[in-house]
């Protein structure tokens, strides 16, 4: 009898390949165990700590930082402010779980107050950001801080982060494997900054997050839920460059927002 070992047929190779990528974004998404038919349920102390209901699960592994070993990371990085968003980050890594990893200068993971409010969730970094390593700094990021502030807010006070945290090749659009990717460690931020709305900027944002592909003109200016916190559609920044005309409708959108927090929209628009 030979030794050499059998080949998988191709059928069951493509099985295996599927479940190995599923069991990838489950640990992405921070479970730590799957049940397995027949085997006790895991015990309390392996099961991880309930979150707010609907909300996606955060990691409750420890950091590297909290078990004694070095960490790259530290609160004082971008985006990383409190030990829930340090453990997403360090969860993320070096992340070259998609193509997009292998065209950045910086990755970006977002920016602002970890315990925000408001955060708002964009597309993807351009060139400026991939440069800084920072979300909305190039002209669009410009725009959107002059619109954060016209609602009565600082940069500082609220939360930024994309649905990509590297900058598609040529500013093109994020494909759907790259979303599928980056998507878990959105989830997280979310879950650990656990804000009260969100604004979801541009048709990525809006499709990733509210699974909806309708344009979005026919879905701005409507509140929806995402995992029960409010979310606000609105034209991305950079489309409102390009458009300038449909900033009113933008302002309008964001007038809603400012309501919720009892913010009284002033005249004029950023
Ligand atoms: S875009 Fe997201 S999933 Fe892809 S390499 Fe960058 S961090 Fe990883």
């Amino acid at each position: 009898m030979s030794s050499a070992r059998k080949q998988a047929p191709p059928e069951l190779a493509a099985v295996a390949g599927e479940a190995v990528r599923h069991l990838e974004w489950l640990r992405d998404a921070g479970v730590a165990e799957v049940p397995v038919p027949g085997r006790p349920p895991p015990s309390p102390t392996a099961t991880r700590t309930p979150t707010t209901a609907g909300a996606p699960p955060s990691s409750t592994a420890p950091s590297p930082a909290s078990v004694g070993a070095p960490s790259r990371y530290a609160l004082a990085d971008k985006g990383c402010g409190s030990p829930e968003l340090l453990a997403v980050r360090e969860r993320l890594g070096e992340c070259t779980r998609c193509n997009l990893a292998g065209g950045r200068k910086k990755m970006v993971f977002g920016v602002g107050n970890p315990r925000a409010e408001l955060m708002f969730v964009g597309e993807g970094p351009g060139g400026d950001e991939d440069l800084q390593g920072e979300p909305f700094v190039g002209r669009a990021g410009q725009l959107l801080t002059r619109m954060i502030e016209a609602m009565g807010f600082a940069r500082s006070e609220v939360y930024i982060a994309n649905v990509v945290k590297c900058r598609p090749p040529e500013n093109r659009d994020p494909q759907p494997d790259e979303i599928e990717a980056c998507e878990p460690f959105l989830k997280a931020q979310i879950d650990a900054i656990r804000p009260r709305v969100i604004v979801a900027l541009g048709r990525f944002a809006v499709q990733t997050l509210l699974r909806d592909g309708s344009p979005i003109g026919r879905q701005r200016g409507r509140w929806r839920e995402y995992q029960g916190v409010r979310c606000m559609p609105t034209f991305h920044p950079a489309y409102l460059l390009r458009s300038p005309d449909e900033k009113g409708k933008a302002w309008e959108d964001l007038k809603l927002v400012m309501r919720e927090f009892g913010k009284e929209p002033r005249q004029g628009r950023p």
